[in-house]
């Protein structure tokens, strides 16, 4: 699909961000290109429709840019998984750990119902923490997730070993 070279070569590769060492995949680029950003959202959109979803749940900060086209452009619900303390509402969260510590997201009480199929979008996925937890806080009230969605994948790190046997859809695999 030359729409995935269109995608790829708009993502800016930044060395050494947050961290030394780190090669920080910078999705702010592809928002510069119209097409290139309507290319993505289209594919998701193509993936997604007609396939019964209620709830596009995005996690904070860029499961926010790319969730909302898509849950407008397949009838769904948007909710946003935060994280801790931002939300005004009653909340329920979920932990998980990173390479040091722990982090958490959160989700309005009432935001979705038992029984809902949600997917799950994020920009990327490294080691998988932040979507498994994701998954398990839908899951805890009742919401069936039917697929996690993301615009890269780091392959390298196995995230996708870790979502189990939770199906995961990314457009770019990158080593
Ligand atoms: P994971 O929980 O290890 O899979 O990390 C995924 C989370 O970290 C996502 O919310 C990403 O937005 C963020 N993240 C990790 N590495 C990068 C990167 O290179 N570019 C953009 N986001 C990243």
């Amino acid at each position: 699909d030359e729409r995935i070279a269109r995608i790829s070569s708009a993502i800016r590769i930044i060395p050494n961000f947050p961290k030394p060492g780190i090669l920080f995949q910078d999705i702010t680029t592809l928002l510069l290109d119209p097409k290139a950003f309507k290319d993505t959202i289209d594919l998701f959109v193509e993936r997604y429709k007609g396939k019964d979803i209620s709830v596009v749940a995005g996690i904070e900060a860029r499961g926010f840019i790319f969730g909302p086209p898509i849950a407008l452009a397949i009838g769904a619900k948007f909710v946003p998984m935060r994280k801790p303390k931002k939300l005004p509402g009653e909340v329920i969260s979920e932990e998980y750990s990173l390479e040091y510590g722990t982090d958490k997201i959160e989700m309005h009480v009432g935001a979705v119902q038992a029984g809902e199929r949600a997917l799950v979008i994020d920009d990327l996925i490294a080691t998988g923490g932040t979507l498994c937890a994701a998954i398990r806080l839908l899951e805890r009230v009742g919401v069936q997730v039917v697929e996690c969605a993301c615009v890269i994948e780091l392959a390298d790190l196995k995230g996708r070993e870790r979502l189990g046997d939770k199906p995961l859809f990314v457009l770019i695999s990158s080593d």
